[in-house]
């Protein structure tokens, strides 16, 4: 089923895993997380893909994977480096596996920028536009604006053409402080983007994520958080307590004023997606 259409009926919980790296042991491991995601009854799991496509073939066949075991998958496809004829093989292996939604994502670009880097498709929107109207489209937004624009309302106005383009959701970046994403919707709302605008959610239940965390998207993460964070950095079982609890705090919060849904990057751990679920239990069965 689209995406699109499961979020004009209702509140969507999701999750995003990324493919194994190595062997059938590990894709074993993945697939059995999948099993317990099930059994929380996501709408959709989404599955990373490496910014130049080198693990396409894997990130194609869990999503395949997926949809086999009766959940929606969302495959993330980034245009990057690829020729129209890489795009078009991936596609062509996603429909044939009855994948219906893409989120169409331009990746990461190497820290030496090569001008030959992006030639096809230099944005997600150019990979928007070039997917067209067979699948449901979605894309990727930064509440605390993209790293490579000088204002957030530049990116905002970037992030309209993507809706203009066809992607129909947006989801964003991890974020820890809700008030940059209510930013986003009121900005975005004022520059017409009308689509839902699904938060990205992603519990901080290590003290040695904080720098990964920066150096990966820049999310700020709020004074009170912090000190909580690095009083406890020592005991992994406090961290871990305080994390979740965080997440859960920063949910309830999005839910009460009205967020489309909630998408958990739960870094392939079966186990966090339970843990948010159980604190949250009555949250997830009456409101979504
Ligand atoms: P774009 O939309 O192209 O944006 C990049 C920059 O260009 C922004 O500053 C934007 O404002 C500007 N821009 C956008 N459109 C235009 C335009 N038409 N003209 C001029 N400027 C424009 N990376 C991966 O490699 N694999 C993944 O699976 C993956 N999944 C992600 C999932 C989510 C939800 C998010 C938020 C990010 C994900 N990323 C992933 C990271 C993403 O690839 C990077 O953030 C990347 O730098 C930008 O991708 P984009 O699709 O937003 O690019």
């Amino acid at each position: 089923m689209r995406i699109d259409e499961i979020l004009s009926k209702k509140r969507t919980l999701s999750f995003e895993v990324f493919p194994p790296k190595k062997g059938a042991e590990e894709k074993e491991a993945l697939l059995s997380t999948i099993e317990k995601l099930k059994t929380l009854r996501p709408d959709f799991i989404s599955v990373t893909y490496g910014a130049g496509g080198a693990n396409a073939r894997e990130a194609t066949e869990i999503s395949g994977c997926i949809k086999k075991m009766g959940v929606e998958p969302l495959a993330h496809i980034t245009g990057g480096p690829s020729s129209k004829s890489d795009i078009d093989r991936v596609l062509g292996e996603l429909k044939k596996l009855g994948v219906e939604n893409v989120l169409a994502l331009r990746g990461d670009r190497p820290v030496e920028y090569e001008a030959e880097y992006c030639k096809y498709f230099p944005h997600a929107t150019d990979l928007i536009s070039y997917i067209g109207d067979d699948m449901c489209i979605g894309a990727a937004c930064y509440p605390e604006g993209h790293i490579e624009c000088q204002t957030l309302y530049d990116d905002i106005v970037n992030l309209k053409k993507k809706q203009d383009c066809g992607a129909s959701f947006l989801i964003t970046q991890i974020f820890y402080d809700n008030s940059y994403y209510y930013r986003l919707l009121h900005e975005a709302g004022k520059m017409g983007v009308t689509v839902p605008i699904i938060p990205g959610i992603m519990p901080l239940i290590s003290a040695k994520n904080i720098n990964r965390i920066k150096s990966m998207c820049g999310s700020a993460i709020p004074l009170d958080f912090r000190n909580m964070i690095e009083s406890y950095s020592s005991n992994p079982t406090v961290m871990r307590e305080i994390g979740l609890n965080y997440a859960v705090y920063q949910i309830i919060d999005l839910i009460a004023k009205g967020a489309p849904g909630v998408h958990l990057y739960i870094m392939n751990r079966a186990e966090t997606a339970t843990e948010i679920f159980g604190r949250l239990k009555n949250v997830f069965n009456e409101l979504f």
